[in-house]
């Protein structure tokens, strides 16, 4: 899995509402195992250099401030 710097919303580690949509302005839970203790709350336009393409994982509570949801990654 090559990293490099990217948006959440095309990343693997950005997990989302069950029925959330992938857009720039909808809000997830990074779960990135080095960032996930730090609860980030990440909109699909944001990104960083831990980024992973990949479809985002989803689970209820993921957009909620702070993240109510457990990683599912
Ligand atoms: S903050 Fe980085 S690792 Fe976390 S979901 Fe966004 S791009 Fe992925």
């Amino acid at each position: 899995m090559a990293q490099q710097w990217g948006l959440c919303k095309s990343c693997m580690w950005w997990q989302i509402e069950p029925t959330a949509n992938i857009a720039d302005a909808t809000l997830g839970f990074c779960i990135d195992e080095k960032l996930q203790s730090f609860q980030l709350s990440v909109s699909g336009n944001s990104g960083c250099n831990r980024q992973v393409q990949g479809e985002p994982a989803r689970a209820k509570g993921s957009g909620a401030q702070p993240p109510t949801a457990k990683p599912v990654r």
